[in-house]
């Protein structure tokens, strides 16, 4: 076996054209996606037109929802770690291109956590996994690591994400118990939200009783970009974030 490292593709959106030749997105959006700028019309519907009859367009229909041919789940490796690292993997990628610092900030720690307990010998507690399912993504696959048949591997009735929390804010101070918050959503006095930091065995649960401004102002509700100020009952540090259970 030749010497070098390996890295393989662990987690996160796949692309159902790996050869990096698709230009629909930047033929039809300008966005490139070998510029990491991908706009994903391969997730759109689309209509079937036959050259001689310009105009008339016919359904190409999965379901009554749409069309969705090229909607590839999304890729989740985290119970394999063992037998990724045992195949002698030195990398894991995870995929990053345009998401949000919530969803990488989630993602990253739960795939820290589950090489930490590779290392140690410790069993994946269940939170770890179900961490995955707190960030907004699509259903998920094991994609071809596990089994080569392609079933169950597209979401034929939907391109929509799996939503279960929202990002509230991101902790910019603490001090004396109070802590500067930047905004990111909706924040409203009486949430109950989680606050979260890069060990996720200490992730921690508080209620929002009270909420001022910048310039000791009570305020009932936050609005996304606004600087607030919250006293916390738990501890915190700058760089922690803030996320809600989805209420929908
Ligand atoms: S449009 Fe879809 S298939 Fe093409 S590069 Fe983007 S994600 Fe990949």
């Amino acid at each position: 076996m030749p010497d070098v490292e390996l890295e393989i593709f662990c987690h996160g959106s796949m692309c159902v054209s790996y050869s990096g030749r698709c230009l629909l997105s930047s033929v039809m959006t300008g966005r490139s996606a070998n510029e990491g700028k991908c706009a994903h019309p391969c997730r759109w519907n689309y209509y079937l037109v036959e050259e001689k009859r310009p105009g008339e367009y016919f359904p190409i229909e999965s379901s009554d929802k749409g069309s969705y041919i090229l909607n590839s789940k999304d890729l989740n490796m985290i119970d394999y770690i063992p037998e990724i690292a045992a195949a002698g993997v030195d990398s894991i990628k995870i995929e990053g291109r345009m998401k949000s610092l919530y969803y990488l900030a989630c993602v990253v720690r739960a795939y820290r956590k589950a090489l930490d307990c590779y290392e140690s010998r410790e069993k994946l507690p269940k939170k770890v996994t179900e961490e995955l399912e707190k960030i907004s993504h699509r259903k998920y696959t094991t994609g071809f690591y596990v089994d080569n048949s392609c079933r169950d591997m597209q979401v034929a009735d939907t391109s929509e994400y799996e939503k279960k929390y929202d990002f509230l804010g991101i902790v910019k101070k603490v001090a004396g118990g109070t802590a500067t918050l930047e905004a990111r959503n909706k924040i409203r006095r009486g949430d109950s939200v989680e606050i979260i930091g890069s060990d996720i065995e200490h992730d921690r649960k508080e209620k929002i009783k009270s909420l001022f401004d910048c310039r000791g102002e009570s305020l009932n509700e936050a609005n996304p970009g606004m600087k607030i100020k919250v006293r916390l009952r738990c501890r915190a540090v700058a760089g922690d974030l803030i996320r809600k259970k989805n209420e929908q």
